[in-house]
């Protein structure tokens, strides 16, 4: 069984405008990368699915899905926030991203694949229930975990985040929510300006001041998340995976490298054995140096593909 890969088309056709840096050549950069390091071979790469409309509606409000599909523009761009923006391939893009979420839990719940990576984009985890932002349009991890609980029956799932930003959306969606353990660490202060203090006890947010590095990330997973994972003991572990936090990426501060990268994913894949017969599902977030984007992903995949 190989770890999945899944990607759709529609992801390499939404854009926000040539000066945007959550670009279509982000796509590009990972799969040139798994290609020219001979771990796309190992991979089972499928074409995502889009998500159906049940599957939105456990994340968001139907009026944020129907606002969305309205807002398509037939040329051009459409505006929902100074950052994020529609052009007429963004909502097929953000349904397959949401899909592809979806369509791995699937996989991995029914025993086709340990493991899956999504390479989707519009990303997600700022995607408020009611609200796009921050280059978001559904929240794609927020969606998956709902699939997990309502078509599995999982009780217990960890949404574990390591994008340099927070994940307000994924927070806004379940705060609260006891079965969903949310990890995050997220340079502080930083946009989206959330996460501290945290909205309720299942959010496990470690803010982190600009140019903390990888030494003092490791010590932070160590002390505080997998303390919490162990006790949740979650049944399932979904990544949102953004890779701005590396030292090479301008749009963070932080300074991880990509074996920082490996060795949290490791940890993850440690707890997963431990609890969650080794499930997995890591969704991209952000990561906007594409070079680094690239080099990360592949040190990731690698210790999901335990190669
Ligand atoms: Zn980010």
């Amino acid at each position: 069984m190989e770890t999945l890969y899944l990607t759709h088309p529609s992801c390499r056709l939404h854009e926000m405008g040539e000066w945007h840096p959550e670009c279509p050549q982000r796509l590009d950069a990972i799969s040139d990368q798994l290609l020219a390091s001979g771990v796309m071979s190992y991979l089972d790469t499928r074409q995502a699915d889009a998500a159906p409309r049940e599957a939105l509606l456990r994340a968001h409000s139907a009026a944020h899905v129907d606002a969305l599909a309205a807002a398509v523009p037939a040329v051009g761009y459409h505006a929902l926030d100074p950052d994020t923006q529609m052009n007429p391939y963004s909502y097929q893009a953000a349904l397959h991203a949401a899909g592809a979420g979806v369509q791995a839990v699937d996989a991995v719940m029914g025993g086709e694949a340990p493991t899956a990576f999504c390479a989707v984009r519009p990303p997600g985890h700022h995607a408020c229930r009611d609200q796009a932002m921050g280059f978001c349009l559904f929240n794609n991890v927020a969606i998956a975990a709902h699939h997990a609980m309502a078509r599995h029956g999982l009780e217990r799932i960890a949404i574990v985040d390591f994008d340099v930003h927070h994940g307000n959306g994924t927070e806004d969606i379940f705060a609260g929510d006891a079965r969903v353990l949310m990890c995050g660490i997220f340079q502080h202060p930083f946009y989206p300006h959330s996460g501290t203090p945290a909205r309720a006890d299942n959010m496990v947010n470690v803010p982190v001041p600009a140019y903390t590095g990888g030494a003092e990330v490791r010590e932070i997973v160590t002390r505080i998340w997998l303390p919490r994972l162990e006790a949740h003991r979650p049944q399932l572990i979904l990544v949102s995976a953004g890779f701005d936090a590396h030292r090479e990426d301008e749009l963070g501060q932080l300074r991880l490298v990509e074996a920082d990268y490996a060795w949290i994913t490791n940890q993850l894949m440690q707890v997963a054995d431990r609890h969650a017969q080794g499930r997995v599902v890591s969704m991209l977030e952000g990561g906007y140096d594409l070079s680094a984007l690239g080099r990360s992903v592949v040190a990731h995949i690698r210790e999901l593909a335990r190669m």
